[in-house]
């Protein structure tokens, strides 16, 4: 599928002129794939001589700084009088892996008032209609491939270098597992093949993005799975909980438990996993799956979140009990369905 179309493509090149302001924006606790796009597209941009600017809603997770011109990156968070200054400006706004306004958390109010003009480039499914022109393919393995398939698109391919390219593998990487999944479509091995030609370094970022935790974190992996984790052999299911209390204890950092709720999968027979963390105001849910059961359904329709089939997430102001009850009790609704999704 190529989701942009000529038309679009041939408006925004009208919209955007040489003098345009552009700013790249991607969602609340950003991963990978939304640093690794945003920064991706911001250095070809720039390269290209236009103005742009990365602005976040809130902290991006450590292991992610190494990645070319993080330093860039304005948070609203803590740069919130310049994060609005750039708003103010700006005549363009490109919204990058996420497919709803309130992802951008304490940004959204700020950006719903701005006319800026707003473009998507998004691999959710069911965009909101919040943006001017939207690029949304929920095939693609990730918004860094869209990326890529857009800077060839918009003919300023030429300004690709080996930092933006990086970017952009990083991204494909993060949201791939390293290749497990959400990438079986041959086109994203001719993008990563591109992007290699840049002189990447494949095993690099590649370890960068999977070997760059702290022993706290290691150590706090091997509690949850150890003490923590719940298994439901008859439902084809399991779950983490982990609260406020266990996380202090190991030194808790934002982006720790990134990856936790897939190790539960590794267990043959297990197609549905779930963590629950304990937040300072509310209960963080993510849901992995395997084959065909419909996380996202699930977190939309009892959890308040959305995403993708196989991964997905919601917040609730429950009780960490609560919390638990609630997921057991879906978990063994749904056990017949999960039972078959991988069959
Ligand atoms: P994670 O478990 O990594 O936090 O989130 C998994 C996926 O769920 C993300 O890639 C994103 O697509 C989606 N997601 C996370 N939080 C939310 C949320 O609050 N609302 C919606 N609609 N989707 C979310
Ligand atoms: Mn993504």
């Amino acid at each position: 599928m190529n989701c942009f179309k000529k038309e679009h493509i041939n408006r925004l090149k009208e919209v955007i002129k040489n003098d345009s302001k552009i700013i790249l924006l991607t969602h609340l606790n950003p991963d990978g794939d939304a640093i690794g796009s945003v920064l991706g597209l911001h250095i070809v941009l720039r390269n290209k001589g236009y103005h742009s600017h990365v602005i976040i809603p809130n902290n991006a997770p450590d292991f992610l700084e190494w990645m070319p011109d993080f330093n860039e990156i304005i948070f609203y968070k803590h740069k919130r009088e310049q994060a609005k200054k750039l708003m103010d400006e700006a005549d363009v706004a490109f919204c990058i892996d996420f497919n709803a306004a309130n992802r951008l958390g304490k940004m959204e109010d700020y950006f719903n008032e701005k006319s800026f003009f707003k473009v998507l480039i998004d691999h959710h499914p069911e965009p909101e209609k919040f943006c001017q022109i939207c690029f949304s393919d929920t095939s693609a393995s990730s918004a860094s491939e869209l990326v890529f398939e857009f800077i060839v698109e918009m003919r300023i391919f030429d300004a690709m270098n080996k930092k933006a390219a990086e970017c952009l593998l990083a991204g494909i990487i993060a949201d791939t597992g390293s290749f497990s999944y959400n990438s079986s479509n041959p086109k994203t091995y001719a993008i990563v093949g591109k992007l290699l030609q840049f002189g990447v370094d494949k095993n690099r970022i590649n370890s960068n993005i999977y070997d760059n935790f702290s022993a706290d974190r290691l150590r706090f992996l091997g509690f949850a799975l150890n003490e923590k984790m719940k298994v439901f052999p008859e439902a084809s299911s399991a779950y983490i909980s982990l609260t406020q209390e266990e996380m202090k204890k190991y030194n808790f950092k934002i982006g720790d438990t990134e990856g936790f709720v897939n190790y539960p999968l590794s267990i043959k027979g297990i197609y549905f996993t779930a963590i629950i963390l304990e937040m300072n105001d509310h209960i963080k849910f993510s849901f992995r799956s395997k084959g065909n059961f419909p996380s996202n359904e699930i977190a939309k329709k009892y959890f308040e979140g959305g995403g993708h089939v196989n991964a997905s997430a919601g917040r609730l102001n429950i009780t960490m009990q609560e919390a638990e009850n609630k997921l057991e009790e879906i978990i063994d609704k749904y056990k017949n369905d999960i039972n078959k999704s991988w069959d």
